[in-house]
């Protein structure tokens, strides 16, 4: 089985920006540079002949490029800790690029992603433990912002864990027009 994902990885000029913004707190758990990614949709464990459907499927849609920039900070709380994310601006280029990569995903036979879209670049996990780092990492940087910058594909991953860790290794990039 093949666990796949389809996202935007940002340029290196906001990668760099993003890793500059991390800390050397250890109560979080920052994202490597290599795993920066707004995922557009998550679609899970497949086998391979269905993710030859999805990336052919993903291969015929056709969307053009825009411009997003980093605004913000925030959390996600799960129940023992969450993720700690940059927000990005404007939300409607990403939300509409999802909603086509999600109708290429049905296409391919997947089931409908039923929960809310909320595009997010996740920075770091934490735990619960630690709130006081999240919180001071969250005011420290409330005002996280970048220049614009272009989205000129979008990529299907898979994520793999090794001994190393999660690793996404790309398995097809696709153009915007
Ligand atoms: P780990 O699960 O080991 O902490 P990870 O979350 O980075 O690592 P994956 O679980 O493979 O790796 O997720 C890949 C991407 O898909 C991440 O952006 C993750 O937030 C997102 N994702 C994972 N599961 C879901 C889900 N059930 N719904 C929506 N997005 C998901
Ligand atoms: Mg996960």
């Amino acid at each position: 089985m093949h666990r796949l994902f389809v996202a935007i990885r940002p340029p290196e000029e906001i990668r760099d920006l993003l890793i500059d913004a991390m800390d050397d707190s250890p109560a979080l758990r920052w994202v490597g540079e290599d795993n920066l990614h707004l995922t557009l949709r998550f679609i899970g464990e497949v086998e391979r002949p269905h993710a030859n459907d999805i990336a052919a499927a993903l291969d015929r849609l056709r969307s053009t490029a825009f411009q997003l920039r980093i605004s913000g900070i925030g959390k996600f709380e799960q129940r023992n800790g969450g993720a700690l994310w940059a927000g990005i601006e404007p939300k409607e280029p990403v939300a509409a690029l999802a909603a086509k990569v999600e109708r290429a995903c049905q296409q391919a036979g997947l089931e409908p992603e039923r929960r809310a879209y909320h595009p997010h670049i996740t920075l770091a996990r934490w735990n619960r433990r630690n709130a006081e780092a999240v919180e001071a990492f969250l005011r420290r940087n409330a005002d996280l912002a970048s220049a614009p910058f272009e989205v000129t594909s979008f990529i299907l991953y898979e994520s793999r864990l090794s001994r190393h860790g999660r690793h996404y290794e790309e398995v097809a990039a696709f153009p915007l027009g």
